[in-house]
């Protein structure tokens, strides 16, 4: 049944939760470095090799990091908040356990608004704490790979935050949102990189449906490995689907974890054995409670950007954009300052936000060029835009401008002077050109004065023509119009 007609019958209830690598220099719990794509096992003491008698040092800058993230979801931090051991055997876990946070996180309560179709919502998020990283399993690319594995302990005590939502989100398009907004926010922060592919941003999925105007939830389903946004969404429609039919041919929902299996854009429920979980947490004895004074807040609160939100309303206001291009240009906040830069070079704000919407972002893209490597400065955007204004060039001609700019990174008004483009807007040198081509055709001429005024578009072919497509067409039409009549 396509997905259109399977939700008139079923509500989705989805809830995510996603782990955010803190981008710190050193690791949570040691000074080891953190950096990513170094030899296996080069970045490892005896701390995050979990030998024996060697203590964790909370590394301040991690907390400093993941309080911002909890400031920036408008979460509560904890005045105390607890460290403890989440035990489990595999080996990227040398020590047996992870230390995390678990009945009294860092922070919680908070929230973040997405825009849906139906308008805009607040989803809750139920906690955000933090822990360390595992290691990572190397199964593939070795060339004993097919007999053996490999462990890599560098990312082994790297500092994650894991952020819980509510199960508010009601459709796969306000998963992918929701993901968008916290990434967005996360990189406004500045404490991570976000990069999925790396694993710095990684998310969870919990899923359940319910027939439609029932309070109940149902009985969810987690769904891990989902490494891209496009997996997330896909991968939820999937289990809706699959819930349904379950659901429809009379079974029950088995509250289980499943994998997506990208091959086939399916999920399948993991082996039980690797399900079957009994974490015993217990109170970290080698690290004293987390304590986190109003100064220490103060602080952290005080050192916090202007975050999306409140920046896209403040560029909607300002500038009067549209939410839809309030929502593009704050995509990063290096972008919204070159918005906001160009500006200051002309009040023509919607020009602007179009220009860098359109052939900028465009070139960008075609020369694998982002905002921070650009070429062209915000100042000359501001200046093609008001070239455009002042009626020195065309919007065509602005199309030619700009193609100069990238290729020969000068400032627009030099160039339209260089390349001998200026639009005629000077009546008397147009009145000239006209009177020219009136006097070069004198048999047109007369047949427009007898009536057939269908020939004012042949004449004014002709006055572009003479003018080298620079007249300004509007101007030319009045001047003709009073010339012929
Ligand atoms: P667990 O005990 O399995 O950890 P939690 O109640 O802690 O479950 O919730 C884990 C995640 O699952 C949260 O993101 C939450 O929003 C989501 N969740 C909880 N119940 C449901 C449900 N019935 N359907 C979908 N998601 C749910
Ligand atoms: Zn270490
Ligand atoms: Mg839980």
């Amino acid at each position: 049944m396509p997905l259109a007609e399977i939700l008139q019958k079923y509500e989705p209830v989805i809830g995510l939760e996603v782990h955010v690598q803190l981008n710190t220099v050193s690791k949570v719990f040691c000074a080891c470095s953190t950096r990513f794509g170094e030899p296996p096992n080069s970045l490892t003491c005896p701390v995050c090799l979990g030998l024996p008698g060697a203590l964790p040092v909370l590394n301040r800058a991690a907390v400093d990091k993941a309080m911002r993230a909890s400031l920036g979801l408008n979460a509560t931090i904890n005045p105390v908040s607890v460290f403890a051991r989440k035990n489990y055997f595999y080996p990227d876990l040398p020590k047996g356990y992870q230390i995390s946070q678990y009945d009294r996180p860092l922070a919680e309560h908070g929230w973040l608004e997405i825009d849906t179709a139906g308008g805009r919502r607040r989803i809750g998020v139920t906690r955000l704490h933090l822990e360390e990283d595992a290691g990572k399993n190397i199964h593939e690319g070795l060339p004993d790979s097919g007999r053996n594995s490999y462990v890599d302990l560098n990312r082994a005590g790297v500092p994650l935050v894991e952020i819980v939502s509510e199960p508010d989100l009601r459709a796969p398009e306000d998963a992918f949102e929701y993901l968008t907004r916290l990434k967005e926010i996360m990189l406004y922060l500045e404490v991570s990189d976000c990069n999925m592919e790396e694993g710095s941003l990684r998310c969870d999925a919990n899923v359940s449906i319910r027939p439609v105007g029932q309070r109940e939830f149902g009985a969810k389903v987690e769904v891990k490995n989902l490494n891209s946004f496009r997996y997330l969404q896909r991968a939820l429609e999937y289990e809706i689907e699959r819930q349904s039919e379950v659901l429809d041919s009379g079974g029950r929902i088995r509250q289980e974890t499943r994998l997506f299996h990208v091959a086939d854009g399916r999920t399948a429920p993991m082996r039980s054995k690797e399900e079957a979980h009994d974490y015993r947490y217990f109170p970290e004895p080698d690290l004293a409670p987390l304590r986190v004074d109003a100064a220490w807040q103060a602080e952290v609160t005080g050192s916090l950007p202007e975050l999306p939100a409140a920046k896209r309303e403040r560029l909607q206001a300002t500038y009067g954009l549209t939410l839809y291009d309030a929502q593009v240009l704050t995509a990063s906040r290096a972008l919204a300052d070159y918005f906001e830069e160009a500006c200051r070079h002309s009040k023509n704000y919607k020009g602007i936000a179009n220009a860098i919407m359109g052939d900028l972002m465009a070139s960008w893209k075609a020369g694998g060029l982002t905002v921070e490597t650009s070429t062209i400065p915000p100042a000359h955007i501001a200046e093609l835009v008001a070239l455009v204004d002042e009626g020195a060039i065309s919007g065509k001609m602005a199309k030619d401008v700009f193609a100069a700019m990238v290729e020969k990174r000068q400032p627009p008004r030099a160039l339209v002077e260089a390349m001998g483009l200026r639009q005629i807007s000077d009546t008397g040198a147009l009145e000239k050109i006209v009177d020219e081509v009136i006097a070069a055709n004198p048999s047109q001429t007369a047949q427009y004065r007898a009536g057939k005024t269908a020939l004012l578009a042949f004449f004014v072919g002709q006055v572009m023509k003479a003018s080298r497509g620079q007249a300004q067409p509007a101007l030319v039409n009045d001047i003709l119009k009073r010339k012929l009549g």
